[in-house]
């Protein structure tokens, strides 16, 4: 499942169709009239998250690529297309994902102060809603896209070792600086993890996602499927701090 950084790659690949009409839209998506699309002039992309905002002049178009979304730009895949436009100077088409059209002005329904890869992400505001919820695990906690949008189970995975904390802590169990500090990690990480993308480093940086073996102990990692709903999750139960007034 593409994760905040990636997102906003995509946003950075299609801005050169800001400005353009759509000479044709087409797909099988049944709750966008899709038809209506034509003439319509694209006036600018943002993303909140997970999720790439199409904006029109008087409406957005929602797509979120869910699990196994897949998009192309300037050409076609073997598969059923959602959606797809074509524009002046070339064609984007969207696979397997959601697509929702949006009415209100985005303001209205998205806080960017929650959004990782947003300027105006606010720590104190996550903070506060991380206290919302002090029975939940930290795991779940950094999937949940009301509370931290754009954290994916890779960053989820890397920021919990980046900052010692084990996977299963308890949200009221883990000190107030410890918090902070993973909040902190969340958007420093997605920063990186963006910059890496786009050099392709990606999979070298990765430290427990996906890996054996701690840097920092040298022992083996564990990888053990935690949560509601049950994600990935990978971690060294030497380092890493379990917050938490049960036994893991
Ligand atoms: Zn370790």
């Amino acid at each position: 499942m593409p994760e905040g950084p990636q997102i906003i790659i995509l946003k950075e690949q299609l801005e050169q169709y800001v400005g353009q009409e759509i000479l044709e839209a087409k797909g099988t998506v049944k709750n966008i009239p899709v038809q209506n699309l034509k003439n319509q002039i694209l006036t600018e992309i943002k993303t909140y998250g997970k999720v790439l905002l199409l904006c029109f002049p008087t409406f957005t178009i929602r797509i979120h690529l869910m699990l196994f979304g897949k998009y192309a730009i300037n050409q076609e895949l073997n598969r059923e297309l959602r959606l797809g436009f074509t524009f002046e100077t070339g064609e984007v088409n969207f696979y397997a994902c959601d697509c929702r059209l949006i009415s209100e002005h985005l303001n209205q329904v998205y806080d960017w102060s929650t959004d990782v890869m947003h300027p105006s992400f606010n720590q104190v505001k996550v903070l506060e809603k991380f206290y919302c919820h002090p029975e939940r695990l930290i795991c779940d906690a950094l999937l949940d896209q009301k509370i931290l949008a754009g954290v994916g189970n890779g960053i989820k995975n890397e920021v919990l070792f980046r900052t010692h904390i084990h996977p299963a802590s308890l949200m009221g169990q883990v000190p107030e600086a410890a918090l902070k500090n993973l909040i902190r990690t969340c958007v420093t990480f997605s920063k990186e993890y963006l910059s890496w993308k786009q050099e392709g480093t990606e999979k070298e940086n990765w430290q427990v996602y996906q890996q054996r073996v701690c840097l920092r102990d040298q022992v083996p990692l564990r990888k053990e499927k935690i949560g509601k709903p049950v994600r990935s999750c990978y971690f060294c139960e030497k380092c890493q701090v379990l917050y938490s007034s049960c036994v893991f």
